[in-house]
């Protein structure tokens, strides 16, 4: 889960890192209150979840309050990269003498977290990482230790920091690793982290990203979520607990278990087919779930057949086939569907679908073969 600039700026706050002075606004008339409030510069962000804001024209500086609303008032009619802004930060206007980029990830190759900084901040971090490599310090992190004064120092050094920033910037960076490590993040970014005209270090752009698997045990983050930024087949899902992901094919695919939900899907492309989704219906899940995950695969105009692949283990095949004949009774599919249930009660499941107007296959591979056939009319 993606987190706004806003929000992960707070979270920044939260851990001892310096940010300008500001708030969020969500109409022009409340810009200006807080321009009003603050005094001087400030500077209008949009706040989207996609980065380049500033080249795509979302971030204007305004000299007094009137500029401050006129500016909220462009913002927000905007669209950056087809996302809509429904909120503006309005922060202090900051004078700026240097931009660093400093950031920490996970390194799935060395199994470690990692800090990245670099004295090139501000533009495109990935831009640097392609034509400038060297430019950018790595560092990883022990989770057990975390971080030490040495790689503070080393980090600073290797970025040619002025020394009397040392140990600010060895606070941000030790705060920036608490906020990754106790939100459960897989990215926290200061980018830019500015010297200051006046030389202070500020974080004046912030972003996090949330495993979403940590969510659980993070609820005041969970409410943060912005659905904007996402398929609204896959905010559905989410409320009924299914994984699902939309994909581009025709062929609607209803799998018990991520595994089998991409073997399904690997096979359906081997027969020349194209899966219109990735939906792993959990273990044991109910009849209610089942025809929730119906409705969201024949919520898509694309899909002209369904393959529904179920293996009984926790799941039972005549939960299925209930919540399968539920379904159809709601939603009147008019695509043709293939079913193949195996494992625990599926005599009792294909007895109850045996009434219903539905393919059925032994196989996975024959499965397969009939979805894809379905899908081209035939
Ligand atoms: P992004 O484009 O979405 O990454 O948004 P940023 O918040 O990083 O802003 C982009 C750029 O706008 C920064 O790198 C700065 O150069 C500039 N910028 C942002 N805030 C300020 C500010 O308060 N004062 C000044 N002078 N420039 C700013
Ligand atoms: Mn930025």
């Amino acid at each position: 889960m993606k987190l706004h600039e806003y929000q992960s700026k707070q979270i920044f706050s939260r851990y001892g890192i310096p940010i300008p002075k500001g708030r969020v606004a969500a109409s022009a008339n409340e810009a200006r209150q807080i321009a009003e409030e603050l005094g001087g510069r400030v500077v209008i962000k949009s706040q989207v979840l996609v980065g380049g804001r500033g080249k795509a024209g979302g971030i204007k500086v305004a000299k007094d309050p009137q500029e401050a609303e006129q500016f909220a008032t462009q913002i927000l009619s905007m669209e950056i990269k087809g996302l809509p802004v429904r909120k503006v930060l309005v922060d202090e206007a900051a004078a700026i003498e240097q931009e660093i980029y400093l950031g920490i990830t996970n390194d799935r190759a060395a199994k470690k977290p990692v800090i990245m900084a670099s004295a090139a901040g501000g533009v495109d971090i990935e831009e640097v990482a392609a034509k400038t490599p060297e430019k950018i310090i790595k560092v990883h992190i022990n989770p057990l230790v975390g971080i030490k004064d040495y790689q503070t120092r080393d980090i600073a050094s290797g970025i040619d920091l002025p020394r009397e920033h040392w140990r600010a910037f060895g606070e941000i960076l030790k705060g920036l690793w608490q906020a990754y490590l106790e939100n459960d993040a897989t990215l926290a970014e200061i980018n830019p982290l500015i010297i200051s005209k006046d030389n202070r270090l500020i974080a004046l752009d912030g972003k996090m990203l949330i495993d979403d698997n940590a969510l659980f045990r993070h609820s005041q983050l969970s409410e943060m979520r912005d659905t904007d930024e996402d398929a609204p087949s896959e905010v559905e899902a989410r409320k009924y607990g299914l994984t699902f992901i939309k994909l581009d094919g025709n062929i609607g695919c209803m799998v018990n278990g991520a595994g089998l939900a991409m073997a399904s899907m690997d096979i359906l492309k081997f027969f020349g087919g194209e899966p219109a989704n990735f939906l792993d219906i959990g273990g044991g899940a109910s009849a209610e779930k089942v025809a929730a995950a119906m409705r969201i695969i024949l919520g898509d105009p694309n899909v002209s057949a369904i393959l529904i692949n179920i293996f009984g283990g926790i799941t039972r095949g005549d939960e299925v086939a209930k919540g399968l004949i539920a379904a159809m009774e709601e939603v009147k599919p008019k695509v043709p569907m293939v079913v193949r249930i195996v494992g625990t009660n599926a005599e009792e499941g294909r007895a109850i679908l045996s009434s219903a107007n539905l393919i059925t296959a032994e196989t996975l591979a024959d499965a397969a073969q009939k979805a894809v056939a379905a899908s081209k009319g035939a």
